[in-house]
């Protein structure tokens, strides 16, 4: 039976409106899973059934992570933040880790994990920390911008087996301490933290890069998502 794996929507400020990017869809679908995509709800029992419907939860990329969450004011127009993402996402983290769902995090999904989890957050990387990484590139998306170190002995560097990786690279925010629980995977040139994971959890990982844009040309993006659904088919 291939696993479901829930989506965390995408949200369209302008058109009011759920979307998604078609690589996270077509990215789990490839490695064996079906995907569907998170409404938006409040209520914590319709998300609780929701929740127990999925195999795993993927939490995307998309608007800023409210700086309120690691108790910091938000710097002045720099932060775009989405807060019915943050509230939803705080009740389905809470749940799917207290249930051991396998998490996979990208993009805005490592910067949201490790903020619920208690670490904190370069707000806007360029005014916070300054370097001649470039971490926003332009398309194509799918590229390599930056490197990232694998860490030795972590299970990023297991499934990869290579020391350093080229990634692409569309944020401007970033880990900035990470939070207890969580242990770092890879890191940028300029020290930044680009992928986690939960030694804990069965399968939690997050990185900061996008594989839902490079799947197609980059295996080392198909081996994460992979593993994220292999670790679901294997749990029991
Ligand atoms: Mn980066």
């Amino acid at each position: 039976m291939k696993p479901v794996i829930g989506v965390m929507p995408l949200w369209d400020e302008e058109k009011d409106s759920i979307w998604m990017l078609p690589g996270y869809m077509d990215g789990i679908s490839r490695a064996g899973g079906i995907p569907i995509i998170f409404p938006f709800l409040e209520d914590e029992e319709e998300l609780s059934r929701l929740i127990n419907l999925c195999d795993g939860l993927v939490f995307t990329g998309g608007q800023d992570v409210s700086p309120r969450i690691y108790h910091e004011e938000p710097l002045e127009g720099l932060i775009d933040d989405c807060e019915k993402r943050d509230s939803m996402e705080e009740i389905i983290l809470e749940r799917a880790i207290a249930e051991d769902k396998p998490i996979l995090g990208i993009c805005r999904g490592i910067q949201f994990i490790n903020a619920a989890l208690g670490g904190t957050l370069y707000q806007d990387i360029p005014s916070q920390h300054p370097s001649a990484t470039d971490h926003h590139q332009q398309a194509p998306y799918e590229l390599p911008i930056h490197e990232v170190r694998i860490v030795e002995g972590t299970p990023l560097h297991e499934c990869l087996k290579v020391d350093k990786l080229p990634v692409n690279s569309l944020h401007h925010q970033a880990v900035k301490t990470v939070a207890p629980g969580l242990t770092e995977m890879a890191i940028s040139p300029d020290g930044i933290v680009e992928a986690l994971y939960r030694p804990e959890s069965h399968f939690l990982w997050a990185v900061q890069w996008h594989p839902e844009f490079s799947y197609l040309t980059d295996e080392s993006a198909m081996k994460i998502f992979r593993a994220f659904i292999e670790a679901i088919i294997y749990k029991d």
